[in-house]
């Protein structure tokens, strides 16, 4: 009797009605089948075949405060009694704009969307317009949304698309299906943590180069911190070129601390982006930045769209996350880091134990664990190096052992995880390592 068998039939009945069964490209991979969900709390989801998992993918990210936090519900549902959108100006944009510029060092004013995707989108139109310039450098092994704008695929298990590539000057580009070629000639994509590979490409292209994207750290491949001095390098050139640099924190951004990385690491990129947990699993996003770019928008020189755009629940949404975060001077985030260090200690230890080689990088609340013959990962090339089709078998024991995890790696740890999570985890991971030692030996 197949353990997922009410997943399975749901799956088949979606796809009757709903394209390829799943919403989004990358729930398709999971194997042994994407679930579905009965409900979910705190740390915790319940799938339509009564299986309890801890959850480590966290719904990609958003729920920092885990599932269905009785504070955070509770300013949701006070909310939806005035109304959830009103396609007017309302408090609650004012007042999380004004926490938004207080939290993020970078932000002297912020404008709202709904995804991380539209988020970057409107990052690098403002890049454009303020520089007059169109090409955008980003970089490999970096994830900045789908738009057509920026999306290029990279190798991972959990996503594979076909399609449209692009030359760009040596380096092909693989984009998807559909998306516009012109849109891949404004692309330039360059190793990270390479100081020399971006000074070169700024030198030669300054003028055509309207803004440098980043994640802050690798965390789509591998979660790689960046090398000492690199983001000050980026920083420093970009401002000697006029190029506008924008850090994604669609990922860091309220995970790494409430003012994300670059809080952390000291440095003032031009623009922000920031989505995902800012809002706890409500649609939410914002850039946020440099006055000077940002009033682009108030000029009417830059449109920026967008019906839903700081709707009331999503504004209550954000403050809610942002009030639960800043409690205690911060302590939500050194717990989730101590539960996130907990973890990636027991698995090094538990994977070594087995004879199963292994990298684990972590920073703060979220690792990214790899099956690698190689003592660390800093970098795009060493992380394809790495065993993606162990580590998809291992998630799917880890599956049957009642834990949640993301096909390709990468761990979320949320306020809601405690010891009694690690515990269990750990027990499973010990199983999971012995089953899958014993069958190599
Ligand atoms: N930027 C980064 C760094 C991301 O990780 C993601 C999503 N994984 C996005 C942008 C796109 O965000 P969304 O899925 O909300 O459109």
């Amino acid at each position: 009797m197949n353990r997922y068998l009410q997943s399975v039939e749901r799956l088949q009945e979606a796809k009757n009605y709903v394209a390829g069964g799943v919403a989004s490209s990358l729930r398709a991979s999971m194997k042994p089948t994407p679930l579905y969900v009965q409900k979910a709390y705190g740390a915790r989801i319940l799938d339509v075949d009564h299986h309890e998992y801890i959850d480590y993918m966290l719904a990609y990210g958003p729920l920092i405060l885990g599932h269905a936090h009785p504070a955070f519900n509770e300013q949701l549902y006070e909310a939806m009694q005035k109304g959830s959108t009103y396609g007017l100006q309302h408090e609650g944009e004012i007042r999380l704009g004004q926490r938004l510029t207080e939290i993020l060092p970078c932000a002297e004013q912020v404008a709202f969307s709904g995804s991380g995707t539209e988020a970057v989108m409107l990052a690098l139109r403002l890049a454009r317009a303020y520089t007059g310039r169109t090409k955008t450098v980003r970089f490999y092994g970096h994830y900045h949304g789908w738009s057509d704008a920026i999306f290029t695929s990279f190798p991972s298990p959990d996503f594979s698309s076909s399609g449209n590539t692009e030359a760009a000057g040596s380096e092909i580009i693989q984009g998807t299906a559909g998306q516009s070629q012109n849109s891949l000639k404004d692309l330039i994509l360059l190793p990270w943590n390479d100081p020399a590979a971006l000074e070169e490409t700024l030198t030669k292209h300054q003028h055509e180069i309207s803004a440098v994207i980043t994640e802050p750290v690798m965390c789509n491949s591998g979660c790689i911190a960046p090398k000492p001095g690199y983001m000050e390098k980026m920083r420093e050139l970009t401002a000697k070129f006029g190029i506008v640099l924008i850090w994604d924190e669609v990922i860091t951004g309220f995970r790494l601390g409430l003012g994300g990385a670059h809080e952390r690491f000291g440095i003032l990129p031009d623009l922000v982006t920031i989505g995902k947990a800012m809002a706890g699993g409500i649609p939410l996003s914002a850039v946020a930045g440099k006055r000077d770019i940002m009033r682009l928008i108030e000029e009417g020189t830059v449109m920026h769209l967008g019906t839903l755009n700081g709707n009331g629940l999503a504004t209550a949404a954000g403050l809610a996350v942002i009030q639960e975060l800043s409690k205690s001077d911060g302590q939500a985030f050194k717990d989730m880091e101590h539960t996130a260090t907990l973890l990636t200690d027991g698995i090094r230890s538990i994977l070594r134990t087995n004879g199963l080689q292994a990298v684990v990088n972590q920073q703060g609340p979220v690792f990214h664990l790899m099956f690698i013959d190689h003592s660390e990962v800093s970098d795009f090339d060493t992380f394809n190096l790495r065993d993606s089709q162990l580590y998809t078998r291992f998630a799917e024991e880890m599956l049957h052992e009642g834990i949640l995890v993301r096909p390709n790696g990468l761990w979320y740890v949320s306020t809601a995880h405690g010891e009694k999570e690690v515990q269990e985890t750990l027990t499973a991971v010990e199983k999971v390592a012995q089953r899958i030692a014993a069958h190599r030996s």
